[in-house]
């Protein structure tokens, strides 16, 4: 009796033993969301539990996507006041709060400029009337949210692009550790949100690339939750008259922002915010960038990479920050790190 109890124990310690040390296979899947390529590679359960990311994906793009007719943002895009759901009301009194507290460099109501310039569909180098009739209809200041519902001028049209994809990310890492998968990683087109950690490793590590040679790596930050944001002038442009431009835009003046910037790379807890706030500092330059970080409005580490190829990393990312040293800024020269 005695030892058939304790070797029924060793078999429950043994199938115990192997199953803590192997944990669960981790998985990875890719599918095209939010008009780019989204790998989801997770610890998971049983063969569907990644579908809740990407059911998570699909339920926000049908919310925020201004292409899509049936999206909610694409509707209140065609109205002067709309009711809005709770998640689209939340979402837009961030975005209006983020653009106020980074002087306007991030712009949620710049649908109307970028629809002009059309960047991704071929592009179109504006006239200045044209510019100036946009961007009278992309003011920020003309719209107000109370108690649900949104009003703004006819023309005006929000464009989410810059804040919505790190939004996701967050929202899809959540969505699966709902289902009880804590160790899980999501890339939504350079925008990757993190939690626990990879299958061989303590950490994940999220690689930046080189904006002067975006095949290899800038470096990469090793993280075990929050959201990675990259704004960068190498994915999305035209090319008219031997002038390149791309498709983050100054709202001061309308134009491909040329702040001295060729890329900022932000990492923040909250993904909208990483999101939003690599496209602002990649708005404001060096300068305005590191004043704002100064000042801690919000809680988020950056890297810069100047035009000059400098690399500014903040002094919290110091540590999370593996420089891949080889990183060329050309031929003859490598980057300044
Ligand atoms: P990506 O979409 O390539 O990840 P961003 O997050 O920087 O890059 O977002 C750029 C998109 O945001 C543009 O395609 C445009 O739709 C929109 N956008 C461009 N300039 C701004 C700006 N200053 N503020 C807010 N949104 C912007
Ligand atoms: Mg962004």
């Amino acid at each position: 009796m005695k030892s058939r109890f304790s070797s029924s124990l060793l078999v429950i310690l043994t199938i115990l033993f192997t199953l803590y040390s192997c944990g669960a296979p981790y998985e990875t899947q890719t599918l095209f969301a939010m008009d780019t390529v989204v790998t989801v590679s997770a610890e998971t359960h049983s063969p569907d539990d990644l579908a809740a990311a990407a059911e998570t994906l699909a339920a926000i793009e049908n919310t925020f996507s201004r292409t899509r007719e049936d999206a909610e943002i694409a509707v209140v895009n065609t109205r002067t006041e709309s009711t809005l759901s709770s998640e689209t009301e939340q979402l837009l009194a961030k975005a209006l709060e983020v653009s106020k507290n980074t002087g306007g460099a991030f712009s949620p109501t710049l649908g109307r400029l970028t629809s002009l310039w059309n960047v991704t569909g071929g592009g179109y180098v504006p006239t200045d009337e044209e510019l100036a009739a946009a961007l009278a209809d992309c003011r920020m200041q003309d719209v107000s949210i109370t108690d649900g519902t949104v009003s703004k001028p006819a023309g005006l049209q929000f464009d989410l692009g810059a804040c919505v994809k790190g939004y996701a990310a967050e929202k899809a890492i959540e969505a699966l550790k709902d289902k009880g998968i804590q160790n899980a990683m999501i890339n939504i087109g350079g925008n990757v949100a993190v939690s626990g950690k990879p299958q061989k490793a303590e950490y994940w590590r999220v690689g930046v690339k080189n904006p002067f040679y975006p095949d290899e790596l800038l470096g990469y930050i090793t993280a075990n939750d929050g959201v990675i944001a990259v704004s960068g002038t190498y994915e999305r442009f035209f090319e008219k008259d031997g002038v390149l431009y791309h498709h983050i835009f100054d709202p001061a003046t309308g134009f491909p922002a040329a702040s001295g910037l060729k890329e900022a790379a932000v990492y923040a807890k909250d993904g909208f915010l990483a999101d939003a706030l690599s496209t602002a500092l990649f708005v404001m330059g060096e300068k305005r960038a590191s004043a704002f970080y100064e000042s801690g409005v919000y809680a988020f580490e950056a890297i810069l990479v100047t035009d000059d190829g400098r690399v500014v990393v903040t002094a919290g990312l110091k540590e999370r920050f593996v420089p891949n040293t080889d990183a060329a800024f050309d031929d003859t020269r490598k980057l300044i790190f």
